[in-house]
């Protein structure tokens, strides 16, 4: 018989959402009368902004004539949307990306999670607790890990965010060849400042490392003191690919787009010393294991580089942080401690009590869904996660029940 990759054994399972989903459908066999509000979703609710569904129309009225037809588009993207996603979200900001270092995608998740086939199997990888899950299951199901012992797998290194350390992580303090970063951070929602990530980029300048730096959330960012990309550090294109996508940013979440910038300057290096571009290694598994985004979706995702499109795209982002706001207000108004909800969708709450049953209780007492922190890693035990992303009314009604529920 043929052997399987041993490695997706080491998995742990992923509970989280299947056990909410039960949870949830017990609780409303046993309560049909008493309707459900959920705060546990990562998904947008609203629709696509104007100018992004003129042009997706126009992208799709392209495709129906013979002599505006596009059959396979370039791998990495079309220059129009590289152009203008290097122009808008980079150089505007003084970060200097050009559009050749812009690799459009399919979703922040498939690349997130497959750029680790560049690196060596033997990378020391490090991840924040609480966590994206995809950034660890993807090395455990490539063997950069031993078993799952107590929730954390053999070999990696976590990097603890706790309300000690105001929910950002510490420099490594092992040796590691990989760090993944995630600001705003999903699920604490917590930000990073100028000085916060010029002490990662230092780290990785003096040790060599590279960072996976993920900003699928950096549209909710309205302080403007607050970086947006990794790349406004000085030394960062040395040393960090970044993530992003149109999903939350954009509402792009069934459209499907999203970008990855790796930089020219990043290196890595092989068994001889010799250092290799990872633009070269990246561009060549892209466009061996990828055909390019349909080119109405490129079409839609440009819109949004535009003014009409940014000012349509910043007007979404306010909507969730609007309820964001409420949210937080009313978690601090109710004494609990929290972070996330004033740049970010997601409000990471301190119940001080096992995640699992401050997740009971609130659905028990209030009928409000929220996510356990617990499933997003240890750290996250004695939190939940709320998340805005929900009509105004569902999440005015949802706090006034957990004010009463409390
Ligand atoms: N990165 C983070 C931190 C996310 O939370 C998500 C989605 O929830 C993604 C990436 C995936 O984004 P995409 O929809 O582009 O695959």
């Amino acid at each position: 018989m043929t052997k399987i990759n041993e490695n997706f054994l080491k998995l742990k399972a992923s509970y989280l959402f299947a056990d909410i989903a039960r949870r949830v459908s017990e609780f409303q066999a046993a309560n049909p009368d008493r309707p459900i509000l959920k705060l546990g979703i990562g998904d947008v609710t609203e629709p696509l902004p104007d100018t992004v569904l003129k042009a997706f129309h126009d992208g799709i009225d392209e495709m129906a004539d013979r002599n505006t037809f596009r059959g396979y588009g370039p791998e990495q993207g079309y220059p129009f949307l590289r152009e203008a996603i290097a122009a808008v979200d980079f150089q505007s900001r003084g970060a200097p990306i050009s559009a050749d270092e812009v690799f459009v995608s399919d979703g922040a998740k498939c690349d997130s999670g497959n750029v680790q086939e560049i690196f060596a199997d033997d990378c020391r990888i490090a991840v924040p607790d609480p966590v994206y899950p995809v950034y660890v299951d993807t090395n455990v199901m490539a063997g950069r890990t031993g078993a799952n012992v107590n929730d954390r797998y053999e070999g990696l290194v976590y990097l603890e965010c706790t309300p000690e350390n105001n929910y950002f992580p510490s420099l490594p303090s092992t040796p590691v060849d990989v760090i993944y970063l995630c600001f705003p951070n999903n699920p604490t929602g917590a930000t990073a400042t100028k000085e916060q990530l010029e002490a990662f980029v230092n780290y990785a300048r003096e040790n060599k490392a590279i960072i996976l730096y993920d900003a699928a959330y950096v549209a909710f960012i309205r302080d403007e003191s607050l970086p947006q990309s990794i790349y406004e550090i000085e030394g960062a294109d040395e040393v960090a690919i970044e993530f992003r996508s149109l999903s939350k940013n954009a509402g792009f979440t069934g459209t499907r787009c999203a970008y990855t910038i790796v930089p020219k300057k990043l290196k890595g290096v092989d068994s001889s010393g010799e250092e290799i571009g990872l633009h070269a290694l990246w561009s060549r598994r892209h466009s061996t294991k990828f055909n390019g985004t349909s080119y109405p979706v490129q079409k839609a995702a440009a819109a949004v580089f535009t003014p009409e499109g940014q000012a349509e795209t910043r007007a979404l982002t306010d909507f969730y942080l609007n309820n964001a706001k409420h949210i937080r207000e009313k978690v601090q108004a109710l004494g609990l401690s929290c972070v996330g909800g004033d740049n970010s969708p997601y409000i990471w709450i301190n119940m001080a009590t096992d995640s699992w049953d401050a997740f009971d209780m609130l659905l028990n007492k209030a009928g409000v869904v929220c996510t356990p922190g617990a499933g997003f890693g240890t750290c996250g035990e004695g939190h939940i996660r709320l998340s805005a992303f929900n009509s105004y009314e569902n999440v005015v009604e949802a706090m006034d029940r957990i004010a009463e529920a409390l």
